[in-house]
């Protein structure tokens, strides 16, 4: 039989980390001792307090049947006090908050609730990939908002053209920001509510590294905080990052009463919500967050600043790092982006995410993750510096 695939994803370019793993694959295959600090996924185990939660709560037989699609009242009641004593925002855990199986989910599904065919998406780039791709998947398109450097990585409203403007339903955010590692200012989180409001597009912030700072006095806001945020928006988060628990799927997202209810009944439609002792144990990693988070985000910070510095004294204009696992940098000798990640993978076996993996706008960055240890970052910088390019 002639199984054909649908233009969907016929015309799509395979995921960016699969075509990576391959490549890396085939270098480990041949005995090159790879450095891998391509995927951005914590090499930190999860604490054992929420592990022991979930052997406990798996024991429970209520807890083997269907889960409910909205998520257990007592995880978004947990969901509600963790916004409320973190940022300081109020929900109603019934009305505000449904769960999702890791924020992907929840982002990838968002188009399919606000997004009619012809419709537009604002969509930053460089960024997450899933966020275009979700909104080709609906029938829209995505507008690309320029994330330039001068402009400290957020999008210039401004300069957005009116017909797109008039097209677009929603704007997708995301800070602290997955490639660059920028912070939203407030001053960009108030004209977004503004520029919302009066254009009738909602907002969806993808909020998954707000718990990793390397600064106490510059904590990341929920974009929640901001006067007239849950009139024009919803904020997705993900226990994935903060708890270590990407393998775990548990996320939420949190705001506008009636933009979550139409990701609801998406959901509702596919999937049938997390099973129940994943969510008792992440009602374990809200309770306590603050436990040993601190100890999990110096070793990222220790980490960026060695591999930031150790770039920068050979040469390399590195974007200086205020939170999440990533260092964002220039590549050396004005290389085009896929360019120097050949170099790095053939020549030094070391796997780094060129920027246009994040869009054209990534064009000339490369992005490294922290999520291995400090020996294997010295070795990393050591074979940067003795590469002949
Ligand atoms: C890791 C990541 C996510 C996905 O996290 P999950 O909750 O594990 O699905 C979402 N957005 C960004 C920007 C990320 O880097």
């Amino acid at each position: 039989m002639n199984i054909k695939w649908a233009d969907r994803i016929n015309n799509l370019p395979p995921y960016l980390f699969a075509e990576i793993d391959a490549k890396k694959q085939g270098l480990v295959d041949k005995g090159v001792d790879v450095i891998d600090l391509g995927v951005g996924d914590p090499d930190i185990p999860t604490p054992q307090r929420i592990i022991d939660t979930l052997n406990k709560s798996s024991q429970n037989p209520n807890n083997h049947r269907y889960p409910s699609y909205a998520g257990m009242q007592s995880f978004r009641e947990e969901v509600a006090t963790w916004y409320s004593r973190r940022f300081g925002v109020k929900t109603d855990p019934l009305k505000n908050t449904i769960i999702l199986i890791g924020s992907k989910e929840g982002v990838a599904h968002a188009p399919m609730a606000f997004i009619n065919p012809g419709d537009i998406a604002l969509v930053p780039d460089p960024g997450y990939p899933v966020y275009g791709i979700a909104t080709e998947f609906a029938g829209g398109s995505p507008y690309l908002m320029p994330l330039l450097e001068e402009n400290g990585f957020m999008p210039d409203l401004s300069s957005i053209p009116k017909d797109i403007v008039e097209k677009a339903k929603i704007m997708f955010l995301n800070y602290p920001n997955n490639p660059t590692s920028a912070f939203a200012t407030d001053s960009f989180f108030k004209d977004a509510i503004e520029f919302a409001y009066k254009n009738n597009i909602l907002i969806c912030h993808d909020a998954a590294y707000t718990e990793v700072y390397f600064d106490e006095s510059n904590k990341p806001k929920s974009f929640l905080e901001y006067d007239g945020a849950f009139d024009v928006g919803i904020e997705f988060h993900s226990l994935s990052k903060t708890f270590s628990m990407t393998g775990w799927r548990l996320g939420h997202v949190v705001g506008n009463e009636k933009a979550v209810a139409g990701l609801g009944k998406v959901k509702t439609n596919i999937d049938s919500g997390a099973f129940q002792a994943v969510q008792e144990a992440g009602i374990e990693a809200l309770r306590n967050y603050e436990d040993g988070l601190q100890d999990r985000t110096n070793i990222y910070k220790k980490r960026s600043k060695l591999l930031s510095d150790g770039l920068k004294n050979i040469g390399i204009e590195v974007i200086e790092p205020k939170g999440t696992f990533y260092v964002w940098f220039k590549n050396p000798k004005n290389l085009k982006s896929s360019e120097f990640a050949n170099i790095l993978l053939e020549k030094s076996g070391i796997v780094m995410t060129p920027g246009t993996g994040f869009g054209i706008y990534g064009e000339g960055y490369t992005r490294a993750s922290v999520t291995l240890n400090d020996e294997k970052l010295i070795e990393a910088v050591s074979r940067i510096k003795d590469l002949t390019i």
